[in-house]
């Protein structure tokens, strides 16, 4: 039988932070291999909590550095041979050349489960290898498994396999409903997500052993394990659960998640950065940019820098002009005015909780 790798990637983000504490602490007997994608543009702080997660966990973080034998950072190495040519949303090589071909040249041909933290509060899937032998697994969602495996197991055509193995794994009491959800065609009325929630409200566990039992017939890395810890995973984790974690464990919540007080017109606001990556990410807000001057003036910058012919990190203004005085306190009041519509009866240590719109974009590499 080939051997399967456990992987798990931290990005500096929270989340990726949270899944790494979880899994050695509750699945302690799955050998997971830690790494991290370093761009060379990444915050101190994805440093530290990198290195307390290794206190923590007693294991190594492994880096992985798209570029190695250049003697520039990984980003400059790529925005070089892209001509200057700053990533967007819409152009988005950095994830592909600094995150995931990295990550896919050093997991090579190997069969691979890698586990993503997007939580269970959270509706998407992430920007996530799609090579055959790297196999996703959401650790944190009720539903832990990839869409792809999902699309498959409950297809029509599966039907009958999906009685068969039910038959084996749930019990006398549930078997009528489950059959009777089983049974129930996907159409545009009866979705995949309605039939997949369903299944998931009779039984979790049950649910899981089934799509074990589908994956047999399949290549997926799994169907190589003849047992997999997390079958019995229940679990639904939202943000503030992951920042328990975090600081429950003492490895900390990243220092640029806490919200810092401002003042503008005699008015006082907050801001903070809502996600990990290049201290430059073109996925940040105009306010995480003012954050970025004010608190970290070097970093922003480092960022100007970057802003030449013509190339610029936002699409509709450059870095000069969002810290005039006048656009800083037209973005500084849009903020007040945002938290002030979101704070009611709402009390956290972190904007993320006030403003639920900061997160969710982007890609699983860089953020989670
Ligand atoms: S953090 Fe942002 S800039 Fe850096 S690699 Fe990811 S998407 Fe690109």
């Amino acid at each position: 039988m080939r051997k399967v790798r456990h992987v798990m990637g931290i990005s500096g983000g929270k989340d990726s932070g949270a899944l790494a504490i979880y899994l050695f602490e509750k699945y302690p007997h799955l050998d997971i291999e830690y790494y991290f994608t370093d761009t060379g543009k990444e915050l101190q702080e994805t440093y530290d909590l990198i290195r307390n997660i290794e206190t923590h966990t007693g294991k190594k973080v492994i880096r992985i550095e798209a570029a190695e034998k250049s003697h520039e950072d990984p980003f400059d190495h790529f925005l070089k041979l892209y001509g200057g040519y700053l990533p967007s949303s819409n152009a988005r090589w950095c994830t592909k050349k600094l995150k995931l071909e990295p990550f896919e040249d050093w997991v090579g041909d190997d069969l691979v489960v890698s586990y993503v933290g997007i939580r269970g509060d959270e509706d998407r899937e992430g920007y996530i290898s799609r090579k055959g032998n790297i196999q996703s697994i959401f650790p944190f969602r009720k539903n832990i498994w990839s869409e792809d495996v999902i699309s498959k197991v409950l297809k029509n055509s599966n039907i009958e396999n999906l009685i068969t193995w039910y038959n084996d794994h749930i019990s006398v009491q549930k078997l009528s409903r489950t059959q009777e959800v089983v049974n129930e065609l996907i159409s545009s009325r009866y979705t995949i997500k309605d039939k997949l929630n369903d299944l998931l409200d009779i039984d979790i566990q049950a649910f899981n052993k089934v799509v074990f039992e589908f994956l047999k017939t399949t290549e997926y890395p799994l169907a190589y394990e003849g047992d997999f810890a997390l079958l019995d995973n229940e679990d639904n984790l939202v943000r503030e659960d992951i920042f328990n974690i975090l600081k429950d464990s003492g490895v900390g919540v990243p220092k640029y998640y806490e919200k810092v007080e401002f003042e503008v017109n005699g008015l006082k606001g907050e801001y903070a950065r809502s996600r990990s990556g290049c201290f430059f990410c073109f996925y940040q807000q105009k306010i995480e940019w003012i954050w970025l001057y004010e608190q970290h003036r070097e970093l922003f910058d480092k960022a100007l820098e970057y802003e030449k012919d013509g190339y610029t990190w936002m699409q509709d203004e450059s870095l000069e002009d969002i810290v005039k005085p006048e656009r800083m306190t037209q973005i500084k009041e849009l903020q007040i005015k945002k938290l002030q519509k979101n704070n009611q009866n709402k009390k956290s240590a972190y904007l993320l909780d006030l403003l639920d719109d900061s997160e969710g974009e982007g890609c699983a590499s860089c953020f989670i």
